[in-house]
């Protein structure tokens, strides 16, 4: 059960409130996020909530049975949109695609991806600074260095910024440079950072583990969320499967059960969704046939030179013309 207080409750009926929950058997955790603040009660007996629900100091109360709460349409049955600012929205009627290089390696690559952005009128660019990578001997990001310039340049465009952090520490020095925080896949279940990102007034998106399930996904939102922020995305970017002829298995299954499941939009990444630059485009389209409120895509003007992930990304013609095929697929199952 999930009961919104009321914004003019005052001590003494917020109590009696918290009382009442407790003769009824349910253990009652206070949530306060950036926009509202939630009791969000455990418990099994049957009662009838309308006891609990006409009480002044309740605003909207709702039973969830999901073990995840905030996150659950049960709670709130309209989509979630997210407001970058600028006209940049996501969620819902607005969809978005999130484009760059996997990593961010010089200020002349970044102009010329913010170039390519700008002529396609995409809004947001992808790039990681901090890359988690197999082998401590690969190439592991610019660091903030290359987050300042990314950002400086950005910002000149009216281009927003999304990029991932890999631990608690990096995120106060991120702050200034960043739109969107990604949460990668093998951080997906990193607790401690989901925590942290929970006090943060800055958009999240959350890539589903290598090895995990859309419940672990639901439920790895649900911390942040119950930390304070609600402004958060879930992104499928394919799983680890026994097939070993592509890098990932791009699960779009979980595109239309994550969207009955959750109030948060669906962001697909379909360059490790499937791991091979030929096939990228197919899988954008049948991510957004699926139903996905955005793609996160890897692109860069040479990809052959690449320092990561150059096997997987488009480049800027192919990047064209796969838009303009969202677009039409758009206009269909819109
Ligand atoms: C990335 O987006 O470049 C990345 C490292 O993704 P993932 O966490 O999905 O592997
Ligand atoms: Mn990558």
């Amino acid at each position: 059960m999930i009961i919104q207080i009321a914004k003019e409750a005052n001590g003494r009926s917020y109590d009696e409130l918290i009382s009442r929950i407790k003769d009824i058997g349910y253990k009652s955790n206070e949530v306060i996020t950036q926009k509202g603040r939630y009791l969000v009660c455990i418990g099994k007996q049957d009662f009838d909530i309308r006891s609990i629900g006409h009480l002044d100091v309740v605003s909207d109360i709702h039973r969830v049975s999901d073990d995840y709460k905030l996150t659950s349409r049960k709670w709130k049955v309209h989509s979630t949109t997210i407001d970058l600012g600028d006209g940049v929205r996501i969620g819902e009627n607005d969809f978005q695609v999130m484009a760059g290089p996997c990593s961010i390696e010089s200020e002349e690559q970044i102009r010329s991806t913010v170039a390519q952005l700008v002529k396609t009128g995409v809004r947001i660019m992808r790039g990681g600074v901090y890359k988690p990578r197999s082998s401590p001997y690969s190439f592991r990001g610019l660091g903030m260095d290359g987050l300042k310039i990314f950002y400086e340049v950005c910002s000149e465009h009216g281009i927003k910024v999304i990029t991932e952090i890999m631990q608690v520490s990096q995120l106060e020095e991120m702050y200034p440079y960043v739109d969107i925080y990604q949460i990668g896949a093998r951080n997906s279940q990193n607790f401690n950072l989901l925590d942290a990102l929970g006090s943060v007034d800055k958009p999240v998106l959350i890539k589903r583990g290598i090895s995990g399930s859309i419940d672990e996904l639901l439920y790895s939102a649900e911390y942040i969320f119950s930390n304070g922020n609600e402004r958060l995305m879930l992104c499928e970017r394919g799983i680890r499967s026994y097939e070993q002829v592509y890098r990932n298995t791009l699960d779009l299954n979980a595109v239309p059960i994550l969207k009955e499941k959750t109030h948060l939009p669906v962001i697909v990444d379909p360059s490790h969704g499937i791991g091979i630059r030929r096939h990228v485009p197919a899988m954008s389209l049948a991510a957004v046939a699926a139903g996905a409120d955005g793609l996160l895509i890897e692109m860069h003007e040479t990809p052959e030179q690449a320092m990561t992930d150059g096997y997987q990304t488009v480049d800027y013609s192919e990047f064209e013309s796969l838009l303009d095929k969202v677009n039409e697929i758009r206009s269909v199952v819109v």
